[in-house]
């Protein structure tokens, strides 16, 4: 790996310097080619398994752990930072520079608490999500790899440690520039600071003055509305929204209790510390313009407050416009500035609520979208519905709202490539978590190649596009990582 050291020689006063506590027996549980490929990385060897178990000095790395702050459940908390997670740099690839952080790697001076440590389960969780993530088309956090090892590590029972090596475009996240305003008593310089640093790496095209900090947060409020869109339109519940775990540049970011739906439900919860459903699914797109609302207080010494809240008003409406155009790809409605997007949300909304009250999976009902054919009257849609009477009635309203298809065959392979056919559901996670912690990881390795080709049109991977089986029907995650 090749480094440069931006945020390490430009923002000292951003983080701490720790080591890594090193992991003991170190080996590969998982590894992505498609990650390694971003940084050039060749091959998985013996030299390379000892620098990311931390057990020996990358060469060219800094170790570092960032402090920020945060909103989290709501509140603010204003001493956070990365607990358990050291940063080696920006590793230089052939098309771009990424963060290379060493998640679980032990105590670092922001740990408060805790032991620093991620375990298997966790490691593998944030590994596939990723790697899922990216393969749908949705801007995420990479993977390269999860590294498992002999150390124990209690949780509600005694686990074992591993690392996932995260790669990130950038690890700033809200709760960067909510650490500077509040700890300086919302002076100016700190803020503007790790503002220009963002706007140099992130967003090159913009200059550092007060028509490029305004420009700048709206592309933040544009990027995290793009981002939520895509969480609501393919099912996934991050789980733990809190402004820590918001990214500057709008990648999915930090996974810890998070589910793709099985059945649809709006109030899907998916993590166990949250009963209240503060980060219930359909509460994402609100959570996010809450959070985006901490992050424009933050920035008030730097950008007007007309601007911000100029700002922060296109959020529902870009974030509405980004979901209908991947809805209207789902179910293949021609985008049409004749049709009122109202009219289109109706058509979307009563479709997912028959999904809610037949209690049908989100992934596979769309994925019967590829099964329409206007000139038949049965499809392989309609079975999926128990009241057919009340899915017919919807399907008249869609017909006619549809129009002619030229082409049936083109369309319904269109479809496919807009309906998955795998994603991450917690219980096949769950399953090759099991055996990888039993030492069996193909399992895992066979989810893993599933899931880099979710729109997939073959069979090859059947097992993995079915309904939970009781136990696993909405699992529900703790926060314990
Ligand atoms: P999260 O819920 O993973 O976003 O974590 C919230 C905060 O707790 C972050 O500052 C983490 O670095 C920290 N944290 C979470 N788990 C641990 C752990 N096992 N040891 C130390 N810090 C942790
Ligand atoms: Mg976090």
């Amino acid at each position: 790996m090749h480094f440069k050291q931006d945020f390490f020689e430009q923002l000292p006063d951003f983080y701490e310097e720790v080591l890594p506590a090193g992991l003991p027996s170190p080996h590969w549980l998982a590894w992505s080619d498609d990650a390694a490929a971003l940084l050039g990385l060749q091959q998985a060897d013996e030299p390379l398994l000892q620098q990311l178990a931390g057990n020996q000095r990358m060469p060219g790395a800094s170790y570092y752990a960032q402090v920020y702050s945060g909103h989290q459940f709501g509140g603010y908390s204003p001493q956070l930072g990365d607990g358990r997670s050291i940063i080696l740099g920006e590793a230089v690839g052939p098309q771009g520079h990424w963060d290379v952080a060493l998640k679980g790697a032990g105590p670092t001076p922001f740990s408060r608490h805790g032991d620093g440590r991620a375990v298997t389960r966790s490691a593998i969780r944030e590994f596939l999500v990723s790697e899922a993530l990216f393969h749908l088309g949705i801007p995420t956090t990479r993977a390269l790899a999860v590294i498992g090892s002999e150390l124990p590590v209690w949780r509600e029972s005694l686990e074992k440690g591993a690392i996932t090596v995260r790669l990130a475009r950038s690890h700033i996240r809200f709760g960067h520039f909510e650490h500077c305003y509040y700890s300086t008593g919302g002076k100016a310089e700190r803020v503007r600071q790790l503002a220009d640093f963002t706007i140099a790496q992130h967003f090159p095209h913009l200059d550092c003055d007060a028509a490029g900090y305004q420009q700048w947060f709206v592309e933040v409020v544009e990027a995290t509305a793009r981002l939520i869109a895509s969480w609501q339109a393919i099912g996934f519940a991050h789980g733990v929204m809190n402004t820590d775990n918001m990214s500057i540049v709008g990648d999915s970011f930090d996974f810890g209790p998070f589910a793709f739906l099985d059945t649809f439900k709006e109030d899907f919860i998916c993590n166990h510390s949250d009963p209240e459903g503060r980060y219930a699914f359909g509460q994402q797109p609100g959570i996010g313009l809450w959070n985006l609302q901490c992050l424009a207080q933050a920035l008030t010494p730097i950008i007007s407050s007309d601007a911000l809240l100029a700002a922060l008003r296109c959020y529902q409406p870009m974030l509405v416009k980004h979901y209908l155009q991947l809805m209207r790809q789902k179910m293949g409605l021609p985008d049409a500035s004749a049709v009122p997007a109202e009219n289109d949300l109706a058509l979307i909304g009563a479709f997912t609520t028959m999904l809610e009250q037949q209690g049908l999976d989100y992934t596979l009902t769309f994925r019967q979208f590829a099964s329409l054919d206007p000139t038949s009257a049965s499809s392989a849609l309609r079975d999926e519905f128990v009241d057919t009477a009340a899915f017919d009635h919807w399907l008249a309203q869609y017909r006619q709202r549809l129009g002619p298809i030229p082409d049936v065959g083109q369309w319904q392979a269109q479809r496919r490539q807009h309906n998955p056919q795998y994603i991450l559901r917690n219980y096949l996670a769950q399953q090759v978590i099991v055996a990888a912690e039993q030492g069996d990881t193909a399992p895992l390795q066979r989810l893993y190649r599933a899931l880099r080709s979710p729109y997939d049109t073959t069979s090859e991977f059947a097992e993995f596009s079915q309904r939970p089986p009781a136990w696993g029907e909405g699992l529900i995650m703790s926060c314990s990582s």
